[in-house]
């Protein structure tokens, strides 16, 4: 395994928060996590995982390992009427398997292009963006126990996905590498244009029965313009999660706020833009230290100056209680934090 001694963070994290850590192990096979796991069993030291860290925020310097995923491979294990699995190694990149599949027609993850990180992480917090998560298509997923070194496959039912959520965020956090997901995805894909800047862009580039080229081509070409790119302006993509309400607390706050936008769930929940509530109390732009609220997309907090932790975590703070202050809900982090 490749070991990089007293490394910073701030070149493996897309914030870029400038942290040391005593050292990065990079493993490029199960055999290298299940080593690794054994070894830090019988040496007990303190370490997590490490996938292209845009989900992060370090607060302190910190005095533990890492194991970057490293692993790679993309591979079709089944096949179906209409249907292929694919095997990705836990170190590919989220959107380098994203364009993979749509390169050989595959549909299902197209909406999920540009989506930074490895593929690893992705059922961490089961990623989603344009109407889509990554659960739509997953159908198992290789790990090793960190407290055995033993390999096993985990289904979609015991993943326990929920919106922005898995049981490796709660439950089981920490209890598990990921070291490979297997995909099920469509030879005769079905498209998913409910989002309105999707369907806006297809409009805006002559698609009049796209494909799932296309739907790709126009989420990257949206994402580009409205997120900052992290190599530019550090962030961790959006801070907080969407508050997800009972109906009565979103009929109440609706009686104030006649134009909060709300979107029905499937289990008849309310979900409420954060963004809209954080825009609405003049915060984008807003400065704390080195850390701002963005521009225009009021949702990223970003290290406009040489930002710590702390001053990331300082402006977050402040957002949740005005937030709480104003609509009586309490905005939950979405993004990872280390201290
Ligand atoms: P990391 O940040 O390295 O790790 C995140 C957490 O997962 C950590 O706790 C880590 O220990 C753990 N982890 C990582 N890999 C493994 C593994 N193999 N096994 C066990 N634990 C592991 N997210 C969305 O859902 N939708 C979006 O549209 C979206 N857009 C984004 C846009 C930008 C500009 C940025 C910066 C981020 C965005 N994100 C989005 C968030 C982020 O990209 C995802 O959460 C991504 O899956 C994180 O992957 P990563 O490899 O970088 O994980
Ligand atoms: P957007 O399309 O402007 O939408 C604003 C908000 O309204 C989003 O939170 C979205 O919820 C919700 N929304 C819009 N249309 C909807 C519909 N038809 N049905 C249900 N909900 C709807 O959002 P954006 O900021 O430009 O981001 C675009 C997509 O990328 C979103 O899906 C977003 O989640 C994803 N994204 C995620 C991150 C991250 O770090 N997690 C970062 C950037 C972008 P959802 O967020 O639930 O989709």
């Amino acid at each position: 395994m490749q070991r990089i001694d007293a490394p910073s963070l701030k070149s493996y994290t897309t914030f870029g928060i400038d942290v040391p850590v005593r050292a990065i192990l990079v493993a490029t096979s199960v055999a290298d996590v299940v080593q690794h796991v054994h070894t830090a069993r019988s040496a007990p030291q303190p370490w997590r995982v490490l996938g292209g860290g845009s989900n992060i925020l370090p607060t302190r310097p910190l005095d533990i390992t890492l194991l970057r995923m490293g692993i790679g491979g993309v591979a079709i294990v089944d096949r179906g009427p209409d249907w292929v699995d694919v095997a990705v190694g836990a170190g590919v990149g989220w959107h380098d398997f994203v364009t993979w599949a749509v390169e050989h027609g595959y549909g299902g993850v197209e909406n999920l292009a540009l989506i930074p990180g490895t593929v690893g992480a992705a059922p961490m917090q089961n990623i989603g963006a344009y109407g889509v998560e990554q659960e739509r298509c997953f159908r198992s997923c290789t790990v090793v126990d960190t407290a055995t070194g033993e390999e096993r496959t985990m289904d979609k039912a015991e993943c326990r996905f929920g919106y922005r959520e898995s049981i490796f965020k709660r439950e089981a956090s920490g209890c598990y590498v990921i070291t490979g997901v297997t995909y099920r995805l469509r030879t005769e894909p079905v498209i998913d244009m409910s989002y309105a800047d999707v369907r806006q862009q297809l409009v805006a580039d002559g698609c009049t029965e796209p494909d799932i080229a296309d739907v790709y081509r126009a989420v990257v070409t949206v994402r580009r313009r409205k997120l900052p790119d992290p190599a530019i302006l550090g962030n961790a993509g959006s801070f907080f999660k969407n508050p997800v309400v009972d109906t009565a607390v979103a009929a109440a706050l609706r009686e104030r706020f006649p134009d909060v936008p709300c979107f029905e769930q499937a289990d008849g929940r309310v979900k409420l833009p954060a963004a809209w509530l954080i825009d609405r109390r003049g915060w984008k732009g807003r400065r704390m230290g080195g850390a701002a609220v963005h521009a225009n997309q009021a949702l990223v907090l970003v290290n406009v100056d040489h930002a710590t932790g702390a001053d990331v975590m300082a402006l977050a703070d402040a957002i949740v209680a005005d937030v709480a202050d104003t609509y009586g809900i309490v905005l939950e982090r979405e993004v990872n934090i280390w201290d």
